[in-house]
């Protein structure tokens, strides 16, 4: 059962989706992490002195969070790279939470210590989500390539679960560790009741880095790869299942508007990037969608910058196919992630491509009406 209620299941999100109004907001506290994963899309160094002098200061964060507050904001996700790197992170976290933020954090777990869980015990976190890599020490650190990694995400982990500090689990699911990825599952879904999920879609970096991308394509896994563990777990089966049904209702009202973003982005929340960038989504790095922060205020971003980025159109009459596609819920494909793979927003990604089809097949409907007939 899981205890952590999504947020489109209140019924104030109700109230609120049917409008263009702020909630919340992710802070990239940093670039940098101590980890260096195969599959990362932003880990600079950790003690990258180029990137740490380009990151916001404490101040400029508490700017931007009154503004976005004042704009409506609700809640906050720290995030990074590794978000605890940050020497300020305990008064940045606190900052925020003195504003009435509700406040999540994605982390590693490796950096956890007895003050963070102390500053988690005293004022609590919404959720604290934790990525995975492996449960063994061969596996983790093959995928981290950081020797003593694996002790250092086990003594975080458990001061944050014996202190009753809700945790949430994820994983990327890749070559280095999908051998693992069962016993992956088993050990976070027997230690949180919340969701467990885990992604085998890597998409490619944010700072365009040729020779990291590179190995994030190597660290992609085959279709018969995905199918295979998906099929061999039950609850994701059955939401893959839900994906493929959902599928000519992702694409209903894409075609007619040509507007190049169809997913809600922009709607409800944005992204600080830890330079100053403001973006719509965390993903979203092609340069006419990025607005710098530091040049100008959130309220400007928000009100004025988002809606052209929202506006922005593909060709008349183009029929891409990504925006035609009855499988888009099964691939992972989004214009952001386009930009990243292809350098243009409306374009297919291959590997994401064939294993929409894959699943398609494997768990879907081929024709809009076997898909009770379908073998899996
Ligand atoms: S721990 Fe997370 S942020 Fe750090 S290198 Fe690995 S995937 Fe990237
Ligand atoms: S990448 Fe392929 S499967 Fe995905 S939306 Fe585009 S055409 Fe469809």
């Amino acid at each position: 059962m899981k205890t952590t209620q999504q947020i489109h299941e209140y019924h104030l999100w109700n109230k609120l989706s049917k409008h263009r109004s702020l909630v919340s907001f992710n802070i990239e506290l940093t670039a940098r992490c101590n980890n260096n994963c195969h599959h990362c899309y932003i880990n600079l160094p950790a003690g990258d002195t180029r990137a740490i002098e380009k990151e916001l200061s404490r101040l400029e964060i508490n700017r931007i969070a009154d503004e976005a507050v004042e704009l409506g904001a609700l809640w906050c996700l720290l995030t990074g790279g590794e978000p605890l790197l940050r020497n300020d992170f305990s008064q940045i976290y606190l900052d925020l939470k003195k504003k009435g933020l509700l406040v999540s954090v994605f982390t590693n777990a490796t950096l956890i210590n007895t003050e963070i869980v102390q500053l988690f015990k005293q004022y609590p976190p919404r959720a604290v989500e934790v990525s995975v890599y492996g449960i063994t020490a061969e596996t983790y650190e093959e995928v981290t390539r950081k020797q003593g990694t694996f002790i250092a995400f086990q003594n975080g982990l458990k001061l944050l679960l014996d202190a009753g500090i809700k945790v949430r689990f994820k994983a990327m699911s890749l070559k280095s560790n999908y051998h693992e990825m069962q016993r992956i599952a088993e050990f976070c879904r027997s230690r949180s009741d919340d969701v467990f999920r885990f992604d085998p879609f890597l998409h490619l970096r944010y700072d365009l880095n040729e020779k990291r991308n590179k190995e994030i394509i190597t660290q992609r896994l085959t279709p018969s790869q995905i199918i295979a563990l998906e099929r061999s777990d039950i609850e994701r089966t059955d939401s893959v299942k839900k994906l493929c049904n959902q599928q000519q209702n992702a694409t209903e009202n894409t075609t007619a508007s040509n507007l190049i973003f169809n997913c809600g982005i922009g709607k409800h929340d944005f992204t600080l990037g830890w330079d100053g960038t403001f973006r719509l989504c965390s993903a979203l790095q092609h340069p006419e969608c990025v607005y710098d922060l530091r040049k100008g205020n959130l309220k400007d971003a928000w009100l004025n910058f988002a809606p052209k980025v929202l506006n922005m159109r593909r060709e008349p009459n183009s029929i891409d196919d990504c925006y035609n596609c009855r499988l888009v819920n099964l691939c992972s494909w989004c214009p952001a992630h386009s930009y990243l793979e292809n350098g243009s927003l409306v374009t297919p990604i291959k590997d994401f491509c064939e294993s929409a089809h894959a699943r398609n097949k494997a768990f879907g409907v081929i024709d809009h009406q076997t898909s009770e007939h379908e073998e899996i």
